[in-house]
């Protein structure tokens, strides 16, 4: 049995990014380093950065002690950013330069009388962060939508989720341009996400199975799993290599694995050792059974 590893896959530059400023500020013995939430969503390296004592805050309040705060890739809205400079901390923006360019957009638009349109999904935290660019006054829609509603005579600027696939994010504004007389759109989806999603579309066509990791909490991660299925080939979500299982490898000549874009080297190169060995007991199990 083969496993191959897609041609992208695992971190992107701008969690690489939030993940080495976290990293320096645990080095610099400025006091105690918090992240506000996760820094990334993958709970393992999370427990790897609560060892050295870094502690995840979803509250400025949680502030107890002075020293730094590592604002994550996702972003914050300004207002958290403010309160948590009140707190008398210092902070380490980690936002990816990618997402800053979507929150400096919300606010042009807002600031220009543009109903700002967010396609993205309500709860994820980076849509959160950019509703506070617009005064919280942005509607989020989310991309599987088949119709849209909009307040009538507004004028939009709209602006997707930087984890969305293209086809969503312009099957949406397809739907925005029919109710509205003026639509500005962002183009901000990110290209690390398409790669990843597009490598994975070509690797799920030359295997009979995938393997993708990531957090169960990563919007990147259980997109690539869908995607997966949709193109028909069984696939698996998983965050470690304890949670494979061998029965999944019978019959399998070939076998996929992708990552999302939280997911560190160490766990893609652990899943692939865990996979193959598994694969082959079972190769070794069927040909037994059969001789
Ligand atoms: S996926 Fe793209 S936008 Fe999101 S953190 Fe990574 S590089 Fe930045």
């Amino acid at each position: 049995m083969e496993v191959i590893l897609s041609k992208e896959a695992g971190f992107c530059f701008g969690v690489e990014r939030a993940i080495r400023m976290a990293m320096q500020s645990t080095e610099k013995e400025a006091g105690k380093v918090y992240t506000f939430g996760p820094i990334i969503h993958n709970p393992q390296v999370v427990e790897d950065f609560k060892k050295k004592g870094v502690e995840v805050i979803a509250d400025p309040e949680d502030i107890s002690a002075k020293g730094v705060v590592v604002i994550r890739a996702h972003g914050v809205k300004p207002t958290v950013e403010s309160e948590i400079k009140q707190m008398g901390v210092e902070v380490v923006d980690g936002t990816c330069p990618i997402v800053k360019h979507s929150q400096k957009y919300a606010k042009k638009l807002y600031d220009e009388g543009y109903q700002v349109v967010v396609i993205g999904e309500r709860h994820h935290p980076e849509v959160i962060g950019l509703l506070g660019y617009t005064n919280e006054t942005a509607i989020v829609i989310d991309p599987d939508v088949t119709e849209v509603q909009i307040p009538p005579g507004k004028k939009l600027g709209v602006i997707p989720q930087t984890t969305l696939e293209v086809k969503d994010f312009l099957r949406v504004v397809g739907l925005l341009i029919e109710k509205a007389r003026e639509v500005r759109v962002f183009n901000n989806v990110c290209n690390a996400v398409t790669d990843i999603q597009e490598a994975t579309k070509e690797l799920s066509q030359e295997v009979d199975m995938v393997l993708v990791i990531g957090g169960k909490n990563s919007a990147n991660t259980s997109r690539l799993a869908v995607i997966c299925r949709a193109l028909g080939k069984s696939a698996h979500h998983i965050e470690t290599p304890k949670e494979i299982q061998k029965d999944w490898f019978y019959g399998m000549k070939r076998v996929g694995v992708t990552a999302g874009t939280s997911t560190p080297d160490w766990i893609i190169q652990a899943v692939m050792e865990r996979a193959q060995k598994l694969g082959e007991e079972a190769e070794r199990e069927v040909l037994a059974a059969n001789s």
